[in-house]
């Protein structure tokens, strides 16, 4: 889609790399996040100004994917050139924490990638990539399952992640730098989360790549849910022939048994 700017008010530079780079990151986002849930902001808002959020999200990944920290106050600056009256903007963290992109911030003592480290003292912005959503957002269809009875589940399993065996609250076995967080998890991501479906998993081992997964109660995986591991292993030779010639065979006779389902 093209963005045609009103012929009485010609694109400044600045517009147009507002809008070149918001075409970036909604082809991205195309490509890798709206299957995970992650929301897009509008572009533009009634009236035809550009959206907080997306102005945020375009400072954010200006030179993207050699992306910087960007602090607060510069973000607050970006933004009053078109919301003057703008004096504390909390697009960096709502783009992250609410609609699931993978923006660390320096306040939330995430892991910072090496050689990156945020400005010092200062409360910045970070988007990490555009490929994956936020290792801890989880879209809004979890909910089914009521609070207290995840307070149940939690204590059967001693308050650990199901998959790693961190503790809630603790330090993260995996990521030491960070607070153990439980989260409800699929055991498989094709069935609702509910009932015995629900595992509590740490932020880490329930983040976007676990809806290729299907795990035991024990929190150990014990099938795939996509063929995007299969296709994987097969690519980097990690699938020897003769097992991919079993998946051929398996995959044939599905086929025809389902053919024969539906036959007249
Ligand atoms: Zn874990």
């Amino acid at each position: 889609m093209y963005i045609f700017a009103s012929s009485l008010d010609p694109m400044t530079a600045l517009d147009m790399d507002i809008e070149q780079t918001y075409k970036l990151i909604k082809g991205k986002w195309e490509k890798h996040l709206r299957s995970h849930g992650v929301k897009l902001p509008r572009l533009m808002v009634k009236g035809g100004e550009y959206s907080k959020d997306a102005l945020a999200l375009v400072y954010l990944a200006r030179k993207y994917p050699d992306t910087v920290w960007v602090t607060k106050e510069e973000l607050t600056e970006f933004i009053k050139k078109h919301y003057p009256e703008t004096t504390d903007v909390q697009s960096g963290r709502h783009l992250g924490a609410q609609k699931g992109f993978y923006i660390l911030s320096s306040r939330r003592g995430n892991n910072y990638p090496p050689g990156k480290p945020p400005p010092p003292g200062k409360a910045a912005y970070l988007l990490l990539t555009l490929e994956e959503p936020h290792p801890s957002f989880r879209p809004r269809r979890e909910g089914k399952i009521a609070q207290e009875d995840f307070e149940e589940i939690k204590k059967k399993y001693d308050y650990r992640c199901a998959t790693c065996g961190s503790r809630e609250g603790e330090s993260n076995y995996r990521y030491p730098g960070s607070v153990t967080e439980l989260q409800k998890a699929h055991r498989n991501p094709h069935v609702p989360l509910e009932g015995d479906n629900v595992i509590p998993q740490c932020q880490f081992c329930n983040r976007a790549d676990r809806n290729s997964w299907v795990y035991d109660e024990r929190g150990r995986v014990v099938g795939v849910a996509s063929a995007r591991p299969i296709l994987k292993s097969i690519k980097k030779g990690w699938l020897p022939t003769h097992e991919i010639e079993k998946l051929k065979d398996a995959i044939s006779s599905y086929l025809r048994s389902r053919e024969r389902e539906s036959g007249p």
